[in-house]
């Protein structure tokens, strides 16, 4: 494996909050190489958009604000750099896909000048030269007959096409990064593995790391070559994707998989929900975030907030629990 593109070290991000101050990001770090693709999966509200935000330094601020930490992207810290510079990496070398892709497209915009945007502004790329492109992407994410839909408008895609838009204005400029957040959630299941399908595909082919951002342990089997599970906040599992699926080993990273129907379709197991709720994240308790809802907890779980620790080679869990 090369070196990591990405690197995030103990990222802590909060938000002001008229019931306090909400840790949203606590004191996360992970990795992800060239090539690559991690998934981040938890729960809503654990955090996961909120780390791939703080990576693009797109907190809005006020509220939010990134406290603490170093994202390390080739070497240089993002949080550390000018307005300008972190403009220039934006949709160039990083890029990003977010889940309504209605939102992040300019409906007065056709879809074409919109991919060709980037191209023109970070490449220098004349205007009919980008649009050529534009043209091109579309072919690679499979829209059909590009040379028209490069013309249309946002509205006169389907939420599929427009979500293939959407990946193709995150390939214009080669980005070594894709950060996708929930890029699939609103389409339907067909159209969400093809969509899944083709954005892994055309990053590994490009050797592009991406950050693949679900609540979905299907859709992590299925694409992640690692994964990080978060709750409240917090990286409380790592490991490599068939690692974690033989071998899971946080009381919640299990609870999770008993919860949803296994991958491969074995239905003789029933699925049993995780009770309890979700940590409020304004008032997180002294010690483990899942105690309250956790079967196997004893009294330290209480008072130690645990920290990850090494389980095997390339596995660690946040669970002071011992197997
Ligand atoms: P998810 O894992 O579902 O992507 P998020 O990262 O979006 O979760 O949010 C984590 C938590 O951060 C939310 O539950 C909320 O408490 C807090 N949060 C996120 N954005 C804001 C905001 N703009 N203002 C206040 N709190 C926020
Ligand atoms: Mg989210």
């Amino acid at each position: 494996m090369s070196a990591p593109i990405l690197q995030v070290k103990n990222l802590t991000t909060r938000f002001r909050t008229e019931r306090g101050m909400v840790t949203a990001v606590d004191q996360v770090s992970f990795d992800v190489a060239p090539g690559e693709t991690l998934a981040i999966v938890g729960e809503s509200g654990s955090g996961k958009s909120v780390t791939a935000l703080s990576i693009l330094r797109l907190i809005p601020d006020p509220p939010g604000k990134i406290e603490s930490g170093e994202i390390l992207f080739d070497g240089q810290d993002l949080l550390k750099m000018s307005d300008a510079k972190i403009r220039s990496i934006r949709g160039n070398s990083i890029a990003m896909i977010f889940q309504e892709p209605m939102s992040s497209m300019n409906p007065a915009l056709t879809v074409g000048m919109q991919i060709a945007e980037p191209i023109n502004l970070h490449r220098r790329t004349p205007w009919n030269k980008a649009l050529e492109m534009a043209r091109g992407l579309l072919g690679k994410v499979q829209i059909p007959d590009p040379a028209s839909r490069v013309t249309a408008y946002p509205h006169q895609f389907s939420g599929g096409m427009r979500q293939r838009g959407m990946i193709a204005m995150a390939l214009a400029c080669e980005p070594k990064l894709i950060i996708a957040d929930e890029p699939t959630t609103a389409l339907d299941v067909t159209v969400q593995a093809q969509i899944l399908d083709l954005l892994k595909d055309l990053a590994s082919n490009s050797n592009t790391a991406l950050i693949l951002i679900t609540h979905d342990l299907g859709v992590v089997a299925r694409y992640a070559d690692r994964v990080a599970v978060m709750y409240g906040g917090r990286i409380i599992e790592t490991a490599p994707a068939r690692e974690l699926y033989a071998n899971p080993k946080h009381p919640y990273t299990r609870g999770l998989m008993a919860s949803v129907p296994r991958i491969d379709g074995d239905t003789s197991r029933p699925l049993i929900p995780i009770e309890g709720q979700p940590p409020d994240l304004a008032s997180l308790p002294d010690g483990c975030a899942f105690m309250p809802r956790c079967k196997q907890a004893t009294e330290q779980c209480r008072t130690t907030k645990p920290s990850l620790r090494q389980v095997s080679e390339f596995h660690f869990k946040a669970c002071l629990i011992d197997d």
